[in-house]
C-alpha cells in the first residue's frame, strides 16, 4: 500500500535537472516557501551518456542556479569554486568556456546540499481534487498546492530507425551509458548538431576503438557554427523574453525557425577541434582516408542486411537519393518533450493551444482550469510561447526567480535587468498591437 506522508507543500517539482534545481536552489533561501522537488535518480545527472571526453558548455559559467538574481547564492559556481579550493587555478586556467563534466559537477555539488530536492523518488500520478494536487510517487504520495514540472525531454528517433534501436543503432544519449567498442566496424553519426559534432570528435581520436570507417551525415547544408555575436547573445536576455511573449503565435514561430542556428548550431571550438584533427591525420600523417561528411543528407530509409545497415539518404544539393552501410549507426537526432505521462490525469484540464501545446502566461505558468486557485508551472516547456532561451541555461535564474515571485504574488526576487541594447518594440509598436 502506499505510504501517505503528512507534508503540505507550496510548491512540489518534478523533476531535477538543472531547471527546477534552479528553482530548488533560489528558495532554499525562501524557508516561508515549502518545497520539495522529486527526482527518480538515485543521485544528480546531468545528460549522463553525453558527458564525453572534449565536451564544452555552450554557455558561460556565470549563468548558473543562481547568480543572475542572487549573487549572494552559497549555490553559485563561483561558490562552487571557491569551497572546493581550485578558484585560484580556475582563473589561472583562463578558461573561456568550461568543460561539460566540471558543470555537471558544479550542478550535482549544488543539488545534493539542498533539503528540498528528494531524490529516488518518481513522480508517477498526479491528481487535483479541486483543492490541491496529491503527487503519487515511488516514495508514497505528497500533497501540494502548486506545481512545477521540469521533467526534461526524451530522445527523438528518426521513425525509419525506431525498428532498429538495438546494441548497434542507439541515440546519441546512450552512448556513454555502456562500454562501447567501435574496432574495425564502419560507424555512421547521424545529426549535424552539437552532440553529433561531440561524438565525432570521440570517434576520430578512437575513444572506442579504431573505426573501420566513420561517415557523419547531415541533414543541414553545411556543419554550421553557432552564432555566439554579441548582439545574438541579446535574444538570450530577459527583455527580448519579455518582448516575445507579446507577439503573435506567427511571428513567434518565424522568430524561433530564423534562430535555429542561434541555439542548435556547433560551437566554433568543437569544429575548430574537428577540422584540425582532421587536417593533422590525412594532410600531415597521410592516414588513408576513413572519414567523410555528409551535409545535405536526409536520412529517410534504414533496413537491416544481415550485421549490419543499409541507409538511404536524399541528398538536397545532388537532388538524389544515396545509399550507405553501417554496422553502428548513431542518432544524435535530438530531443523532443511528450507530455509527462505522470500529468495524464490532469492534462485534459489545460488549455492547450491548436497545435496541442501549453499555453503559458509570460511568469511560465500553464493556462488551466484550476489556475485561480493553484498554479502549474513548466520550465523548458515553452520555446513557442518564450523564444528560444527557454530550453536553455542562460536565463535559468532569471525564469526561475520570476517563477517564484509568482508563485508568492510579490517581487521577492529583483527581476529588472535594465535596459536592454536593442529596443526589440518601440513604443508606438506595442500601442499599434494594442489597438489591434
Ligand atoms: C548534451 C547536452 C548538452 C547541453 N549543453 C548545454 C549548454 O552548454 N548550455 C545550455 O544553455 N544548454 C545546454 N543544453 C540544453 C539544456 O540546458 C539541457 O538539456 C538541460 O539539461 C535541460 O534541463 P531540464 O531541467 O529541463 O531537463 P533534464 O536535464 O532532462 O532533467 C529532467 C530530470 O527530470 C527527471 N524526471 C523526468 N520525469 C520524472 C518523474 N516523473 N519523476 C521524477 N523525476 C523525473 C529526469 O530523471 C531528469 O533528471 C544541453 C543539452 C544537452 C542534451
Amino acid at each position: 500500500m502506499e505510504h501517505t506522508n503528512n507534508v503540505k507543500l507550496d510548491l512540489a517539482g518534478i523533476g531535477v535537472g538543472p531547471f527546477n534545481l534552479s528553482v530548488a536552489a533560489l528558495l532554499a533561501d525562501k524557508p516561508q516557501i515549502s518545497s520539495r522537488f522529486f527526482e527518480s535518480r538515485d543521485s544528480f545527472a546531468w545528460h549522463p551518456g553525453l558527458l564525453l571526453d572534449n565536451t564544452h558548455m555552450q554557455t558561460m559559467f556565470l549563468k548558473d542556479l543562481v547568480t543572475a538574481v542572487n549573487p549572494q547564492s552559497r549555490y553559485s559556481f563561483l561558490n562552487y569554486l571557491v569551497q572546493n579550493k581550485k578558484f585560484y587555478r580556475f582563473l589561472s586556467a583562463e578558461l573561456q568556456c568550461i568543460s561539460r563534466p566540471e558543470f555537471s559537477d558544479y550542478l550535482a555539488w549544488a543539488a545534493h546540499q539542498l533539503e528540498n530536492v528528494q531524490f529516488s523518488t518518481k513522480v508517477e500520478h498526479v491528481e487535483y481534487n479541486g483543492e490541491n494536487f496529491t503527487l503519487h510517487t515511488s516514495q508514497g504520495s505528497y500533497q501540494a498546492d502548486n506545481l512545477c514540472i521540469g521533467t526534461g525531454k526524451v530522445p527523438a528517433i528518426p521513425d525509419c530507425a525506431k525498428a532498429h534501436i538495438s546494441e548497434r543503432v542507439f541515440h546519441a544519449a546512450e552512448i556513454g551509458l555502456r562500454e562501447r567498442d567501435f574496432t574495425g566496424k564502419r560507424v555512421m553519426i547521424i545529426g549535424g548538431g552539437q552532440s553529433g559534432a561531440d561524438i565525432f570528435i570521440n570517434a576520430l581520436q578512437h575513444k572506442w576503438g579504431k573505426p573501420q570507417s566513420l561517415d557523419w551525415l547531415s541533414r543541414r547544408s553545411n556543419y554550421q557554427p553557432l552564432d555566439e555575436a554579441a548582439f545574438t547573445n541579446e535574444f538570450f536576455t530577459p527583455d527580448y523574453v519579455d518582448a516575445f511573449v507579446n507577439l503573435s503565435p506567427e511571428v513567434k514561430q518565424q522568430e524561433v525557425t530564423n534562430q535555429k542556428l542561434t541555439s542548435d548550431g556547433i560551437t566554433q571550438k568543437a569544429l575548430l577541434t574537428i577540422y584540425q584533427e582532421l587536417y593533422h591525420r590525412f594532410d600531415v600523417l597521410k592516414e588513408d582516408k576513413w572519414v567523410r561528411l555528409l551535409p545535405h543528407r536526409t536520412l529517410t530509409q534504414m533496413s537491416s542486411l544481415g550485421n549490419s545497415f543499409q541507409l538511404t539518404a536524399s541528398n538536397a544539393l545532388g537532388q538524389s537519393m544515396e545509399t550507405h552501410q553501417a554496422d553502428i549507426v548513431i542518432l544524435a537526432t535530438g530531443f523532443e518533450a511528450p507530455y509527462p505521462a505522470c500529468l495524464d490525469s490532469i492534462l485534459p484540464l489545460f488549455d492547450l493551444d491548436q497545435h496541442n501545446r501549453y499555453q503559458m502566461t509570460p511568469d511560465f505558468e500553464i493556462q488551466w482550469q484550476g489556475q485561480q486557485r493553484n498554479k502549474i508551472f513548466a520550465v523548458n516547456a515553452g520555446m513557442h510561447t518564450h523564444g528560444i532561451a527557454e530550453p536553455q541555461l542562460s536565463l535559468m535564474a532569471w525564469r526561475s526567480a520570476r517563477i517564484i515571485n509568482s508563485l508568492v504574488g510579490q517581487a521577492v526576487f529583483d527581476t529588472e535587468s535594465g535596459q536592454g541594447m536593442i529596443d526589440w518594440l518601440s513604443p508606438s509598436a506595442l500601442v499599434e498591437q494594442l489597438v489591434a
